[in-house]
């Protein structure tokens, strides 16, 4: 490991010694029960040990090898098995479940750690001049498999951890822009502008383990999107180091200079360059920041609250709405002395049930506001009237507090639950509001007449978070439960179910998660052929050797 360079543990998210814990959350182990037949109290095997690995010697040559320590010096050139292994993979579930069972697959032969963009050129011509695949990587979170290289890869194959190039460059104050270097982690990166007054606002699950390279070349959308924008929008200029030349794109409002140039690169995975700077819309703090929740009888009725938020004069950093399984969900999960735990208390549910409310349906929702208290006031205003209108009621803030402390400790559940051999995961896509309805009920349906079919327990809510004038992302979440060998055969009904019921439904292949080679056979259906045959031009064109991370989009 390098100093001052983050890394994640190889088998799961985050850090070696944290994990997701049931205590003190005494409906949780009854709703898993519940929900797919697993104890979850059982007791489990121990963590994997990196030591049962057999892992495959680097295929590193002595001449590329001295090339790069020439480049970078000894230090920042690695060759040691663990740090190829968390190169190798994002932390899918597949991922995970492949690393655990010591299937390696084709790992990186070298992890090099540059520390300037003239560094990132030079290695970047060497890569490709000896005939080598670069990969560049940034929080390794993705979930899309777009870091690992082809099975089967006969070249050497180098992986670029940019996490070297984490510092904040320049703010215009002027402007609200900001250069920042690409390998910075979300916490680091929102400290170093926060003590100047200014914040990103891009706040995907994974911010603390994921980089503002990587939520450019995977087009992230964080949860305050509504206000912020996707890192599409956020993301104005930025520096691309390519074999034999270098992009720069100045950071503009808008141009109007032929195809954007800039979209091209947001979504690349690698596959046109090396992401070593961006500018980025910052904005000040704001003064005032609530979420506030509030309960829908169904979650028809919440998703027609968001579309009406959406299109009025109400402009909350966001809205989301969780459907009925997911709102038990929520509500298993909060501690016994949280307001999230308690929600169910006899005086909540008393007003549930005098308004007629079938319990085991009503849907869960949390709306954010920043600005100036006036502001922050008129907001809440218009919307506390829309989920009247909708038939909602207000809880107040508790709950949104509690998920907003919380919210980056969510992905650590996915270890435990692997654990106990309940595979979890996730797929997201957008529709226009006309389809919101139909995607989320045919997508429920379909994943589980192929659970039924294949005679495995399995669960799936979702909630739309992400809204946009015409439409909305909407977040499903899976769990099955199956640990015996067919484990990863279930998992792919799934995921291809789920998947090709977004295509059928008027969906994307994605919202924000990418493509990398997991999302890559729906890429015709999502985007037409002739959309296929641009892209391939394009990264033929750039990239006529497919030095660049080969295999990934299409
Ligand atoms: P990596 O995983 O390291 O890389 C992703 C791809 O980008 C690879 O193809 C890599 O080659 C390329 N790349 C990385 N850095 C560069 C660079 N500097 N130049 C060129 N190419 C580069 N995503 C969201 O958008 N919103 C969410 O809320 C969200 N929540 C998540 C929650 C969990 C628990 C997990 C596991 C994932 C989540 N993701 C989310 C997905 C993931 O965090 C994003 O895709 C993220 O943008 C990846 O960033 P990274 O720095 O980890 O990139």
């Amino acid at each position: 490991m390098i100093e001052g360079v983050k890394q994640q543990k190889w088998w799961g998210w985050g850090e070696d010694g944290k994990s997701y814990s049931h205590h003190d959350k005494p409906k949780f182990a009854p709703f898993v029960k519940k929900m797919v037949g697993v104890d979850i109290t059982a007791a489990v095997p121990p963590s994997p040990r990196f030591d049962d690995l057999e892992v495959p010697a680097s295929q590193l040559g002595e001449a590329l090898r001295g090339e790069l320590v020439a480049i970078l010096g000894e230090k920042f050139v690695q060759t040691d098995d663990e740090t190829r292994v968390v190169h190798a993979f994002g932390k899918g579930v597949r991922d995970l479940m492949r690393v655990r069972a010591g299937q390696l697959g084709r790992l990186p032969d070298v992890v090099l750690y540059p520390g300037s963009q003239a560094e990132v050129e030079r290695l970047v011509d060497a890569v490709v001049a000896a005939d080598g695949v670069l990969i560049p990587f940034g929080g390794g979170s993705n979930i899309v498999a777009a870091l690992e290289a082809e099975p089967g890869e006969t070249r050497q194959v180098v992986s670029v951890n940019l996490g070297r190039l984490s510092r904040v460059l320049e703010i215009d104050e002027t402007s609200g822009l900001a250069h920042i270097q690409a390998g910075v982690f979300g916490p680091d990166m929102e400290d170093q502008l926060n003590s100047q007054g200014w914040t990103l606002g891009h706040h995907p699950d994974s911010f603390v383990w994921s980089t503002l390279g990587g939520w450019i070349a995977t087009r992230s959308s964080g949860m305050q999107s509504d206000k912020y924008g996707d890192i599409a929008d956020i993301v104005r200029g930025l520096t691309m180091v390519m074999p034999g030349q270098v992009l720069s794109l100045r950071p503009l409002p808008s141009s109007s200079s032929g195809p954007s140039v800039r979209e091209m690169v947001l979504g690349s995975e690698g596959r046109l360059g090396v992401i070593t700077s961006a500018w980025v819309n910052v904005h000040r703090l704001p003064e005032v920041r609530e979420l506030q929740s509030y309960f829908f009888a169904t979650y028809e009725d919440g998703l027609k609250a968001c579309e009406q938020i959406m299109a009025s004069d109400a402009a909350p950093m966001m809205a989301r709405v969780s459907d009925a399984v997911e709102t038990q969900y929520i509500m298993a999960n909060g501690k016994k002395s949280s307001r999230i735990g308690s929600l169910s208390s006899k005086a909540i549910q008393k007003i549930m049930e005098a308004k007629g409310w079938d319990l085991e349906k009503i849907a869960m929702s949390f709306v954010g506001f920043e600005g100036s208290p006036t502001h922050v006031r008129y907001e809440k205003g218009l919307v506390s009237r829309i989920v009247k209108a909708n038939g909602g009621i207000s809880v107040g803030k508790g709950p949104g507090t509690l998920y907003d402390q919380k919210k980056y400790d969510t992905p650590y559940i996915r270890d435990f639950m692997l654990d106990r051999g309940l595979i979890c995961d996730v797929s997201e896509t957008t529709t226009p509001w006309a389809y919101a309805e139909q995607i989320h009920t045919n997508t429920v349906a379909r994943f589980q007449k192929a659970m039924d079919e294949i005679g495995v327990r399995g669960v799936v809510f979702c909630h739309l978070s992400h809204s946009y004038h015409s439409g909305a992302c909407q977040y499903f979440t899976f769990a099955i439960a199956d640990d015996s060998e067919n484990q990863m055969a279930t998992y792919d009904v799934a995921k291809r179910v789920i998947q090709q019921s977004f295509m059928d439904n008027h969906g994307t292949v994605s919202h924000h998660h990418g493509v990398g080679e997991e999302h890559s056979p729906w890429m015709d259906q999502d985007i037409s052929p002739a959309g296929v045959f641009i892209q391939r031009k394009l990264f033929d064109g750039v990239d006529p050797g497919h030095h660049l991370n080969p295999g990934k989009i299409i």
